[in-house]
């Protein structure tokens, strides 16, 4: 028995009977006509900070990570922040505070996650087609390493033979998730070794004695159907007994967040109830206990970020009006990349008629942020705010038309702080070497 959030106990036998945490009140909030998150009006940040400008609610963050917590109660849950969703060093500090370990794609962020105060036991690096150098650099710092290759593996055993643990990046052959781009567990994408190459990984891992610490599976972004996670999971739970010293299976992630309102989401508590179970019943056959992770990016930082933009032009055709802004693709690349959905609300005119508005980046190329959409009546000079821009924002950000990356401010404890500055024009100079 365990006393919930909402203060009703439940028995373990009985677990569906859970519910999602309610900690916060959920993220900007109107009231009385001004938008605050965490008590703060947001028309103060940006005049304070300037805009474009990021902005992250911490208190989503913790409240995103206390929801996976309960869902997985019954296990021995150990959740590996994906790093590159969002990689300011702050808000990596945040999630460590919170109890997370980390999830890295490159040495760079295995370092920024130490500089965050991660240890490196805490760090699972999980690199793909990378020099063998960086996988060596990784043993170095001492952090998990996955390794999702054949060859790579061969070289691993080679040099560690059974002196250092890894973990392997299986391919389960599935197609999943919100768009093919962002699928890496099909029969096609480069992820991982293919299940059907077992015979391949045992051989070198028998070989070299290579100590197989865990198994991986990540089979791309925003899957929300608890099927997908528990065929993939009888997939590593086949070929898990064959690896006597495993201490973890790693479920990766692809959680999905709503962007808009309705959006189908990855149930977390269904999941953790259904694969939770699976996962107890496999490991009380394969013999001893063993953690489950998971390495959510998205769901953690997704909706705790905002983009803030001012509107530079109001532009009215015969056909459209577009709301210009001093922002586009080079800060939030997911519109056109992914035809990513993302909401946005005038918060500087909340009682406004509604009129319809395509709002358009600054940038030349065809520079979309959302198409025909309903929004309080925009004028030159109102502040836009684009939601769920906290994963996949600011990292994907580049200085694309000579333009300056935004500053990102974290809200904690009801507090603006910026933790990182603007570009400056000496950053678009910086390295450049200057030939006649
Ligand atoms: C990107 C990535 C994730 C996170 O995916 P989300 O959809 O943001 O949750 C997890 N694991 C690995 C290995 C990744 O590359």
């Amino acid at each position: 028995m365990y006393l919930t959030l909402r203060g009703s106990y439940i028995c373990c036998d009985c677990t569906n009977l859970r519910e999602p945490a309610l900690i916060t009140p959920p993220m900007m909030e109107l009231t009385k006509g001004i938008y605050k998150i965490q008590g703060l009006n947001v028309l103060d940040i940006c005049k304070e900070f300037g805009t474009p400008l990021y902005v992250y609610d911490t208190d989503k963050i913790s409240e995103q990570i206390q929801n996976l917590k309960n869902a997985f109660s019954d296990n021995d849950v150990r959740i590996k922040y994906a790093a590159k969703a969002l990689t300011n060093i702050s808000i990596l500090k945040h999630i460590h505070s919170q109890g997370c370990g980390i999830d890295v794609v490159s040495i760079n962020e295995a370092k920024l996650a130490m500089k965050a105060g991660f240890e490196p036991k805490e760090i699972m690096f999980t690199p793909s087609c990378v020099d063998f150098e960086e996988i060596i650099e990784g043993v170095e710092l001492g952090v998990f390493i996955n390794l999702d290759n054949l060859s790579v593996l061969e070289k691993f055993g080679k040099k560690y033979g059974s002196t250092y643990p890894c973990c392997i990046r299986l391919n389960p052959h599935i197609l999943a998730g919100g768009n093919y781009k962002i699928s890496t567990g099909h029969g096609n994408s480069k992820f991982g070794i293919s299940v059907f190459q077992m015979p391949q990984i045992l051989e070198i891992v028998g070989k070299y004695k290579i100590d197989i610490n865990g198994l991986h599976i990540h089979t791309g972004s925003e899957i929300s159907e608890t099927d997908v996670y528990l065929k993939m999971s009888e997939i590593l739970f086949g070929v898990a007994r064959d690896f006597p010293s495993l201490k973890f299976i790693d479920f990766g992630s692809g959680f999905k967040v709503a962007y808009r309102e309705n959006d189908n989401v990855t149930n977390i508590y269904d999941l953790g109830l259904k694969l939770g179970k699976a996962f107890k019943e496999f490991y009380e056959s394969y013999g001893k206990k063993l953690e489950l992770w998971v390495e959510p990016g998205k769901y953690l930082v997704s909706e705790s970020g905002y983009l803030f933009v001012n509107t530079n032009v109001v532009k009215s055709t015969p056909s459209v009006t577009f709301a210009g802004v001093n922002s586009g693709l080079n800060h939030l690349i997911r519109p056109m990349m992914y035809d990513a959905y993302h909401e946005i609300v005038n918060v500087s005119n909340p009682d406004g008629g509604l009129k319809m508005y395509t709002v358009v980046g600054n940038i030349c190329e065809t520079d979309t942020l959302g198409s025909d959409r309903k929004l309080n009546e925009v004028r030159e000079g109102d502040i836009l705010a684009i939601k769920n821009a906290g994963a996949y924002g600011y990292s994907m950000a580049s200085t694309f038309n000579s333009r300056l990356r935004p500053a990102e401010v974290m809200i904690k404890k009801g507090k603006a702080h910026l933790i990182r500055q603007r570009d400056t024009m000496e950053d678009l100079i910086r390295g450049q070497v200057i030939v006649d």
